[in-house]
């Protein structure tokens, strides 16, 4: 049998393993961020109308350019995220991460650096990796929020090709404050020019504003967004970005043909039609996180503040163990490998019920 590693695989992916979170068959999975709520009947139908639409047209390769989608993006994130953006703003593509890989293409690659704090959402380095980006860890202090001055060292002395800055960040839940991302941001620029990545996946679940008016005069920021928390569409694969024009007129370079299909446009188009109603499950999602923060507290947990739709809990002699005992609890979260935690996603409210049963059973058989 041929192993991976009898391949002539590139030297830096040998013993590597694929990004992927255990997917076990238990009653509550609240492991990977998901939005527990399937898509309203009305939306549903609607995409039904609208695929059925662009059905009639798959003889024809897509909109290349997904210009009525990045218009209807744009509108969405003028009227929630504080800074008035147009088309020639937004990029989209299929998932956030594919938007994270195209500019890595462009702005890092062989020869050049990315630098993330760590820990933080895993594929920033894997992408980094599998675009032959060199990776640096940044650090973080012990309540999870950036050194930033440590960072600024680290970068004055490295100097990055692109800095990421998630937030709120995947799995802390730690959102960062806009005048840690401008001091991050002058810091890197001062060394060169750079690419700063501020990943807001979960942007739509933080206490604090977004952070894309802060794009606002630094044409080498970019935000980035997904369809798949909080508009509860993460089968649909739709991730966008917002930055000067210039940058994405630059991931055209690299971006495949074609590669955003007619169906996920016509998809996509559906769901930003039905963008009010999906704003109130994350109202409610929002209220269960911070309900999970409070019982876990009040249980005895250390739990760190988050402004995401999960929550990151400890502090366990063996987190390991203790995953384990909730699993037999017949919930499954998630194991990071940050020592002593480990992360929730907030689920509906039954769910949540479910789990926090099970941590007071499992603490219980711990002591
Ligand atoms: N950024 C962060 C911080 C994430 O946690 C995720 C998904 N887990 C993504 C980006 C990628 O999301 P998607 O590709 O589904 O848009």
């Amino acid at each position: 049998m041929t192993r991976i590693d009898d391949l002539p695989i590139r030297d830096e992916l040998r013993g590597k393993s694929p990004y992927g979170a255990p997917q076990l068959d238990v009653p509550v999975r609240l492991n990977t961020n998901e939005n527990p709520y399937p898509l309203p009947e009305e939306l549903v139908r609607r995409i039904g109308e609208r695929v059925t639409e662009a059905a009639r047209e798959l003889n024809r390769y897509p909109d290349r350019d997904a210009v009525e989608l990045r218009t209807e993006l744009a509108a969405y994130l003028s009227r929630t995220a504080g800074l008035p953006v147009t088309v020639d703003n937004v990029w989209a593509a299929n998932g956030s991460n594919e938007i994270i890989q195209q500019l890595l293409q462009t702005f890092a690659g062989p020869g050049r650096t990315a630098i993330g704090f760590e820990p933080s959402y895993s594929m920033h380095a894997l992408i980094s990796r599998g675009t032959g980006t060199g990776w640096i860890s940044g650090p973080r202090h012990d309540d999870f929020t950036i050194d930033v001055e440590a960072a600024e060292r680290t970068i004055a002395e490295l100097e990055p090709d692109v800095v990421f800055v998630c937030s709120p960040n995947n799995p802390t839940g730690t959102a960062v404050d806009k005048d840690t991302v401008l001091r991050l941001y002058d810091a890197a620029l001062a060394a060169k020019p750079c690419v700063v990545i501020v990943d807001e996946a979960y942007g739509e679940f933080s206490h604090q504003p977004s952070l894309l008016p802060l794009l606002e005069g630094r044409p080498t920021m970019v935000l980035t967004r997904t369809m798949s928390k909080a508009f509860g569409a993460a089968g649909l694969r739709l991730g966008y970005m917002a930055a000067d024009p210039a940058v994405v007129d630059a991931v055209q370079l690299v971006r495949l043909p074609y590669h955003l299909s007619s169906v996920t446009q016509a998809t996509a188009l559906a769901a930003l039609e039905h963008t009010d109603t999906l704003l109130r499950y994350v109202e409610r999602l929002k209220s269960e996180r911070d309900r999970i923060v409070a019982e876990l507290t009040a249980l005895g947990c250390e739990v760190t503040a988050s402004d995401a739709n999960f929550v990151q809990f400890g502090r366990f002699d063996d987190a390991h163990a203790m995953w384990q005992r909730l699993l037999r609890h017949g919930v499954l979260v998630r194991d990071n490998d940050v020592p002593g935690f480990l992360r929730v996603t907030a689920g509906t409210p039954e769910e949540n019920d479910a789990f926090l049963e099970a941590v007071r059973a499992s603490l219980k058989e711990r002591d």
